[in-house]
């Protein structure tokens, strides 16, 4: 169920108790020579939308509010960065207004890496405010479906971070006309030290700014050249699924988690 193409008295029809509401999140921002900017809210969306689809509890998913935190990106032509409190409170008001509908399952469905410590603290803050009320989950898609993603992919450690074989599959499977395949770069950054990796499965314990230009000339972490419709309609299902489970589980979290 898309949110947006409901009517309020759909909506409002909706189990309130068990209906889990998603809000995807991503980027605008580069991504290589070959990708377009708004990649990671389409597959963000795509996830979401695919998952919710699986689940037999009642699923909305809302429409993204596009933009995120993308300040390592700007110095790339066409990014866009929100700035860290107007992402916590553009999210804050986005969740407030469901809650105040009476929907007390909100899960916010993160596709871009530069949203993960906002998404950290959102799950922090928003459960504190909506306690007792809602319950408020956040998640970045690709984390959730991390080891069936790994054993899906072809590429060596730092083939997949940005622009990579698991975005560039995704985008040929979901939106084949929007990637640029013959303009693909393929480009295995060096950090110069092993507290810093540029692998979207591996995260880094230890976290620093990095400017992306500083580490890719043209934008890409990773191995786009691996990347296939069909391999990223296996890595669609595999998010999708891996999604579905946390869903199905969600739906049944108490709302005040008081088990003592
Ligand atoms: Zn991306």
């Amino acid at each position: 169920m898309r949110w947006q193409d409901m009517t309020w008295q759909e909506i409002g029809a909706l189990d309130r108790d068990r209906t889990v509401v998603v809000l995807p999140v991503g980027s605008v921002e580069q991504h290589g020579h070959h990708m377009p900017t708004g990649t990671d809210t389409y597959l963000a969306t795509a996830v979401s939308e695919a998952a919710a689809a699986l689940v037999d509890a009642p699923v909305a998913v809302l429409p993204s509010p596009w933009y995120g935190l993308s300040a390592h990106h700007m110095h790339f032509p066409g990014s866009i960065t929100l700035g860290a409190e107007t992402m916590m409170a553009m999210v804050g008001d986005i969740v407030a207004s469901v809650v105040q509908h009476g929907f007390r399952r909100i899960a916010v469905v993160n596709g871009h890496g530069g949203n993960a410590g906002i998404i950290d603290v959102l799950a922090s803050t928003l459960g504190h405010r909506f306690y007792g009320t809602a319950r408020i989950a956040c998640l970045t898609y690709f984390s959730l479906a991390r080891e069936a993603i790994a054993a899906a992919r072809e590429s060596r450690h730092g083939g997949m971070g940005h622009a990579c074989e698991f975005e560039t599959a995704l985008m040929l499977h979901l939106h084949p006309d929007l990637v640029h395949q013959d303009r693909a770069v393929i480009h295995y950054p060096e950090t110069g030290t092993p507290y810093l990796s540029t692998d979207l499965l591996a995260g880094s314990i230890v976290r620093s700014f990095v400017a992306f230009d500083d580490l890719s000339e043209s934008g890409t972490f990773g191995d786009p050249g691996l990347a296939t419709a069909e391999k990223g309609e296996r890595f669609l299902a595999l998010s999708a699924e891996a999604l579905a489970d946390f869903l199905k589980d969600f739906a049944g979290w108490p709302i005040a988690p008081k088990t003592a």
